[in-house]
């Protein structure tokens, strides 16, 4: 049996290839958030052709969400001849900007040398248009399936995914009973199963001054100068203390096999729009500092800012004037699947059929919406897996494999199979 259900995706290549085309040319840049509702609408028309339940959420009061760009998901589900567990393929539809140096127009979805170009093209409409080809060739070859199967197009996952799958998940559609597998087809590489991802804590450090006349700065306080001593232990000790931490989490690649922090942003005194005339002579009075810290699994989150507040304190003890406030503006816990749990089983069997090898198990460097799947939903059985080669996302003239989009297409099929059937083959 399921050697027709592979020859079903085969014979969908130029169905598959025309989708992703189709998908690309909706130019879903975030920011904004351009052209989220055509493409969402484009397609829940598709799958309600197919006899999908068609709903569209806009996550309306979210940041960003406008009447010119309303945050529009959309989630289809068709239920099978009979009750069974419920298999769901999350997809993002946002993109980022195409940025410059592309050979090619990153919205015309231009087809050559067996791949697919554009913006978006591996990131992740690929992704997207090979899961729905899997869950049409298996629709077509099963037809008395048992349980459900989900689709849904998502918002807003470049920016945190507040008004994409974090807002679906806090009205109920990631969490059991309605849900109970998850796959999710960012570009992770077709042969690999991503199990999770490490956790961010993002937090602005602000150093405090006294503004004065430039020419006499020692009637002042110069808050840059505070904030270079900051900078200046971090060098010393914070990143020598994060490269030695290193983590048993198999994320990929393996230079972040370990912690790491970015300083993402460094504001202080006054900014350039003193152009195209002279700045005036101030001592600065404030400071911001932006930071961007990676965590492992054998982290806590209150060490992790524990580190960052102790080099505060003690820079307050020991130099003149120093003081400091810190704002938290973000925070993700790390997540894992288990290695057992039913979805990386199933997916992996496919990995086994179709290559014909055990797949690799990574961690993502960064996080994706499963975060938002586990922490609102509280669903744990959820992996990302999809085609596509994870460095080609936000790079000029990204693409996507067609023959690597029919091959994972047919890991989701089968593995799709498995669970449907209750880990059964
Ligand atoms: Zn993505």
């Amino acid at each position: 049996m399921t050697q027709k259900l592979l020859e079903l995706i085969d014979k969908r290549v130029d169905d598959l290839v025309g989708l992703t085309v189709d998908l690309i040319r909706f130019p879903t840049a975030n920011p904004p958030g351009e052209a989220y509702r055509p493409c969402a609408e484009y397609l829940g028309e598709r799958l309600k052709r197919r006899g999908f339940e068609i709903e569209f959420i806009r996550a309306e009061g979210v940041p960003g969400d406008s009447e010119r760009y309303p945050r529009v998901n959309v989630v289809a589900r068709f239920d099978g001849r009979s009750p069974g567990p419920c298999v769901h393929f999350n997809s993002h539809i946002d993109v980022v900007e195409a940025g410059e140096g592309w050979s090619v127009d990153p919205f015309a979805g231009v087809v050559k040398d067996g791949r697919v170009y554009g913006r978006g093209a591996c990131d992740m409409k690929g992704g997207l248009a090979a899961s729905v080809i899997a869950v049409e060739a298996f629709m077509e070859a099963y037809p008395d399936f048992p349980g459900a199967i989900e689709i849904s197009g998502t918002v807003d996952e470049e920016s945190g995914g507040f008004g994409g799958v974090a807002h679906l998940a806090k009205l109920g559609y990631f969490s059991q009973p309605r849900v109970d597998h998850v796959i999710i087809p960012e570009p992770l590489n077709k042969d690999r199963i991503c199990l999770g991802h490490r956790g961010v804590w993002w937090a602005e450090i602000e150093t405090g001054g006294e503004i004065a006349h430039g020419s006499m700065p020692f009637l002042g306080d110069n808050a840059v100068r505070h904030m270079g001593a900051v900078l200046q232990a971090f060098e010393d000790e914070l990143f020598p203390a994060l490269d030695r931490k290193r983590t048993t989490m198999p994320v990929v690649p393996e230079g972040a096999r370990r912690s790491t922090m970015n300083i993402n942003s460094i504001h202080g005194g006054q900014t350039e729009d003193f152009r195209p005339g002279l700045p005036s002579p101030n001592v600065p009075d404030r400071c911001r500092l932006t930071i961007d810290r990676r965590f492992l699994l054998e982290e806590k989150i209150e060490d992790v800012k524990r580190e960052v507040t102790g080099i505060l304190d003690r820079l307050a003890r020991k130099r003149p004037k120093f003081r400091y406030e810190i704002r938290d503006l973000m925070e993700v816990q790390p997540t894992m699947t288990e290695r057992d749990a039913p979805v990386v089983k199933a997916v992996a069997r496919g990995i086994m059929e179709i290559f014909d090898r055990e797949p690799d198990y990574v961690i993502s460097p960064g996080t994706y919406d499963q975060k938002h799947i586990a922490r609102i939903g509280h669903l744990y059985d959820c992996i990302a897996y999809g085609p596509g080669i994870l460095d080609l996302a936000h790079r000029p003239d990204e693409w996507v494999g067609i023959a690597d989009m029919l091959q994972s297409a047919k890991v989701m099929a089968i593995g799709l199979n498995i669970l449907l059937r209750g880990g059964r083959e």
